[in-house]
């Protein structure tokens, strides 16, 4: 079990400037006082009552705080230290500076599927060191996946973002409906049993969009989106596709299968002949291909920009709301109550909207 200090952080570290943002809280660039070193702090805001929707019950941070101690590999952001006070933890974080990978790709003038393949190799380690240990991530999307530096010419993969992440114990059958539109797995929408199987869908659907810059199942609205998963609608358009080999496609196919347990598990993956060729066709295949750049730069100027978006309509909402606050004799419980709307003003599934905010759906 973690040690949450009970210190002041600002005791130890100096806070500085905001790196991102998440539904319960900020990540801010932080120094090491003793050391000068920099790394990142998640301050995540808790509930003060049970009942409650506003903040993260305590519980689930101490999971996403265990699933990182357990999760020690190069390919995943590593944990240092833990802070709590009365309204808030805050996770000291290796400090993962290089951007996500999403923008690296994005910058640049071209790609090919070999360079491409170096990231997803780097991806899938990771992945597959946390599913050997019953450990799932649940919301992995482009936002989740950061570079180590910038200033490396090949920089490593690292995976953030816990919170949704479970660790299996033997004989658990867990259900969630947690995640992101876009990448989530037939199974979660079904709320069926998951399996770490469920990462491996949202990896189809993240070498999807990187090969062509499109996403397999976008709707024009979320629940158009949930169907098309359910329905498995999606194809290689060739308009989209007309660079990419044989084998991208064949690995791709073999992660959006509907049934969890016919999907390539991330150890399957790094055998694949598209990620590890064995004869010299399959090597000169992949350096013959590439990714639709132009369509990639589309994708993720449009994503970027449904982000920010997305962050000015929360704002917005929590000043609205906050004025409507104003005047209470309660302001409390008020204040609860205007925060929580904030959470689940539309009508999807609940916990859907969790993640609604870094949505790129
Ligand atoms: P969400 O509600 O979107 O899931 P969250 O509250 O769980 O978010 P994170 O996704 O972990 O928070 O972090 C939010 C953002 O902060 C990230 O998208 C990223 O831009 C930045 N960030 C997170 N961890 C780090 C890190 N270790 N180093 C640098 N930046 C980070």
């Amino acid at each position: 079990m973690a040690v949450f200090k009970p210190e002041n952080v600002e005791d130890f570290y100096e806070i500085g400037e905001v790196l991102g943002s998440g539904h319960f809280g900020q990540v801010r660039q932080v120094r090491e006082r003793t050391s000068g070193t920099c790394w990142a702090g998640k301050f995540l805001k808790i509930r003060k009552i049970a009942c409650s929707r506003l903040g993260l019950d305590r519980g689930s941070v101490e999971r996403e705080v265990e699933v990182l101690q357990t999760v020690q590999h190069p390919n995943i952001v590593a944990l240092k230290d833990v802070f709590e006070s009365r309204a808030e933890v805050v996770l000291i974080l290796e400090l993962v500076s290089g951007g996500e990978l999403f923008d690296f790709i994005a910058a640049k003038e071209d790609l090919l599927e070999s360079e491409a393949i170096e990231f997803m190799t780097q991806i899938l380690e990771g992945l597959g060191f946390m599913h050997s240990r019953n450990i799932a991530h649940f919301d992995l999307k482009p936002e989740n996946i950061m570079l180590s530096d910038k200033v490396s010419p090949h920089p490593n993969i690292k995976l953030i973002d816990f919170g949704l992440a479970h660790r299996f114990h033997q004989g658990e059958e867990y259900r969630s409906t947690s995640g992101t539109p876009q990448y989530i797995a037939p199974e979660v929408i079904n709320s069926e049993p998951l399996s770490t199987a469920a990462d491996m869908w949202s990896i189809g659907v993240i070498t999807y969009i990187l090969l062509s810059g499109l996403s397999p199942f976008q709707g024009e609205t979320d629940e158009e989106t949930l169907r098309n998963i359910i329905a498995m609608n999606y194809e290689f358009h060739a308009r989209y596709f007309s660079m990419t080999s044989s084998m991208a496609k064949d690995f791709i196919q073999k992660l959006l299968v509907k049934n969890p347990i016919d999907r390539m598990t991330a150890e399957e993956c790094l055998l694949h002949p598209w990620i590890k060729p064995i004869t010299r066709k399959q090597v000169a295949k992949r350096n013959r291909s590439s990714i639709n750049m132009k369509n990639f730069k589309k994708f993720n100027a449009r994503r970027k920009w449904k982000m920010s978006f997305n962050m000015v309509l929360m704002c917005n909402r929590l000043v609205q709301l906050k004025v409507l606050c104003k005047g209470s004799s309660d302001p409390d419980p008020l204040q609860r109550q205007c925060e929580s709307d904030v959470e689940d003003t539309e009508s999807k599934p609940a916990s859907l909207l969790r993640r609604r905010l870094s949505s790129s759906s």
